[in-house]
């Protein structure tokens, strides 16, 4: 270089800097992104730069004037080369470049193939800079030129960077604009002092900062579902939003999971939600894929970059179907998930959901629902009527507040009432009186089922140390519980617990199961079923001839009797209805059982029922469900 010492010490930490980050990104395992492809491609423009500079100025020494040629304009190039893919990577951290379409892309190319080309003629013409046959450097009258095109991409990414400062998450715009000051102040430093060569040297200590912040695997991927962190998503969807991008949210929240992973150990559990996640990320690409909280996924896709987007979201969501009616296998064991899936279309669906709602949202699901996919995103109302519900019901849990109703059982062979169905009701002070039905589904969604079944039992408890109404001729309680219970492996020792405090006998509690293809399928209720069976419960089968009940289970079960669903005998009006209910009445009866009718209303009801057999009636015929003290009059009456 005439009339100038190069000193290439800075050059030489470049090259080690540069290296080091390459050896960094390629020993850390990420998930696949256009962002770490652009900082590989930084990393190889940083060394390669350097190295050449290197070369140049040692070919020179050493009087090699063509080689030194060729290195120094290898030099010039990957220097613009580096500030364009520089230019990208921030853009495409900060979460902009989703906006860009391919003609910004084409134009943002411009400067960087002009430098292609002007360098290519530079070689032969010389204009720009060379090494004389003496291995003099001299720079050629367009040189400016070559600034000209660094600072174009310069002064957008800067101005890019400040223009859309406000979607850029917080804590990424200090790490963003830190990196840029870096590079800034390098080139700045390179032009006052020309000697000191220190502006790869600037821009590898920015590729250092940029694998500590974002190539850092950690801080952006869950380690336990191997897909992107929450806040990497909500910056990503609040960007989304911001931009007014046409993106699809597909929540994906597993729904009924706490009783049914009861079983699993710890690693169990996160080895399944993790090979949700593994399949998600399999059907839509890696970088689509979000986790929500463990159970709750969020698939984000690119409606305008996509080419029949319709097509390609109706497939998805029909494979995410099939796959959630397939079991998972965790070890040994198989487990089911049912899934809700919300489909959210941005912009237009921004204002009428928050995202806490997405995951959310839905229709009261119970056990034997399959998975739901809600595309209809007005369906604010049932999501707004769902939050309160849950809420209503963990405030009842809180207060104990539930109230218990008990419905007479009628025997027919003592003519008399022998039993009572305890069933649970709400009066919450925001929503009013609610029945069952409601909020039952609600409680085994959001696992507060356990806690409401022995805030009902309790009461039971309480009712009969209260009461006793043995004197009335009650010999025993229909206790209602929902098969969530019975993933919960303490649920023995926490009856066991209520009835000692009030002194019931276990005997005078009859469990009521529904039975559903869930609870056989899985298998893993058996052990509990077991468990309560030793410390003496006995078991009724609630709305037989709904479920998945068959003759089979009902053997294998020791059930003591078997309730009838009332659509059975709400249908036998015709003689093949008539016949079914017989039939029906008669095989439980052959293999032992007691039969008890429900939905007995009126006494032509009454009458076909004890014709064909039946042991026990429950129905508005002789009472609808009442209050304990009502219900306590009522006995009274009948048996005074
Ligand atoms: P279920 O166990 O089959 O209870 C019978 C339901 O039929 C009750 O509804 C009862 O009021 C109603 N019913 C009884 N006789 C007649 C009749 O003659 N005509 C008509 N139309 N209906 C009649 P309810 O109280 O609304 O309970 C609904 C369901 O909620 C119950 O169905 C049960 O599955 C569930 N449930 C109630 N209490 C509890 C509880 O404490 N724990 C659990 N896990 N589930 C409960
Ligand atoms: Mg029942
Ligand atoms: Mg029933």
């Amino acid at each position: 270089m005439t009339g100038m010492i190069y000193n290439n010490s800075y050059d030489i930490a470049a090259v080690m800097l540069s290296v080091c980050c390459i050896l960094y990104f390629a020993m850390t395992k990420r998930i696949k992104h256009f962002k770490h492809t652009l900082y590989a491609i930084l990393c190889g423009c940083v060394f390669t730069g350097s190295l050449s500079n290197i070369s140049a100025g040692a070919f020179a020494a050493a009087g090699y004037p063509f080689a030194a040629n060729i290195a120094i304009n290898t030099y010039f190039f990957v220097n613009v080369l580096t500030m364009c893919i520089f230019g990208l990577y921030i853009q495409c951290i900060s979460g902009y470049l989703m906006n860009w379409h391919k003609k910004n892309y084409i134009f943002y190319s411009i400067p960087a193939a002009v430098t292609a080309l002007l360098i290519a003629a530079n070689f032969f013409l010389h204009f720009l800079f060379y090494y004389d046959a003496d291995c003099n450097y001299t720079r050629g009258k367009a040189f400016l030129l070559l600034h000209f095109l660094s600072a174009m991409y310069l002064i957008q990414t800067i101005a890019g960077l400040l223009k859309n400062v406000v979607f850029i998450p917080k804590r990424k715009v200090g790490c963003l604009l830190s990196g840029l000051g870096v590079v800034v102040a390098g080139i700045v430093i390179q032009m006052i002092f020309r000697q000191l060569q220190i502006q790869l040297f600037t821009e590898a200590l920015m590729l250092t900062l940029m694998a500590i912040v974002f190539e850092n695997a950690s801080l952006e991927v869950d380690p336990d579902l191997n897909v992107y962190k929450r806040k990497e998503f909500l910056d990503y969807y609040k960007t989304a939003c911001d931009l007014k991008r046409e993106m699809t949210l597909i929540a994906v929240s597993l729904v009924n999971t706490e009783q049914l992973l009861s079983t699993l150990s710890g690693e169990e559990k996160a080895a399944a939600f993790r090979s949700v996640c593994e399949k998600l990320s399999k059907k839509v690409g890696h970088h689509n894929v979000y986790a929500y909280s463990a159970e709750k996924y969020a698939v984000m896709l690119d409606r305008s970059s996509v080419k029949d987007y319709s097509i390609v979201e109706n497939d998805f969501l029909i494979a995410l179907e099939a796959m959630f009616n397939q079991s998972w296998s965790v070890g040994e064991k198989k487990v089911y998930f049912n899934a809700l899936v919300t489909v959210i279309h941005l912009p237009d669906d921004v204002d009428s959901v928050t995202l806490d709602s997405v995951f959310h949202r839905g229709r009261n699901l119970n056990f034997t629902d399959s998975n739901v996919v809600l595309r209809d995103h007005k369906d604010v109302d049932i999501l707004r009527k769902r939050t309160r519900m849950l809420n209503a019901v963990r405030r009842a849990c809180e207060n104990r507040s539930f109230l218990v109703y008990y419905q007479p059982i009628w025997s027919v062979d003592t003519q008399s009432i022998v039993s009572a169905e305890a069933l649970v009701r709400m009066d919450d002070p925001e929503l009013g009186f609610i029945p069952p039905d409601e909020f039952i589904s609600a409680a085994e969604e959001y696992g507060l089922i356990s806690a409401l079944g022995e805030i009902v039992l309790e009461k039971v408890c309480e009712f009969c140390a209260d009461y006793h109404p043995e004197q009335y001729g009650i010999e025993w309680i229909e206790l209602n519980v929902s098969p969530y219970q019975l993933g919960d492996a303490n649920i023995v020792q926490k009856f066991a617990r209520i009835l000692q405090k009030y002194n019931i006998p276990v005997s005078f509690i009859n469990l009521e199961l529904t039975e559903t293809v869930d609870v056989f399928r899985n298998g893993i209720f058996e052990e509990t079923l077991k468990q309560l069976r030793e410390y003496g419960f006995t078991f009724s089968m609630d709305d037989y001839g709904t479920g998945y009940s068959n003759l089979a289970n009902l053997m294998s079960n020791n059930y003591r009797t078997v309730k009838i669903d009332k659509s059975l005998l709400w249908k036998a009006t015709d003689q093949e209805g008539m016949d079914f209910l017989m039939i029906t009445v008669n095989q439980l009866k052959s293999i032992k059982l007691q039969v008890l009718q429900e939905g007995v209303e009126t006494k032509e009801q009454l009458d076909i029922i004890t014709s064909f057999g039946g042991n026990l009636i429950q129905g508005y015929y002789f009472s609808k469900p009442l209050p304990d003290r009502e219900f306590i009059a009522y006995c009274k009456r009948l048996a005074g």
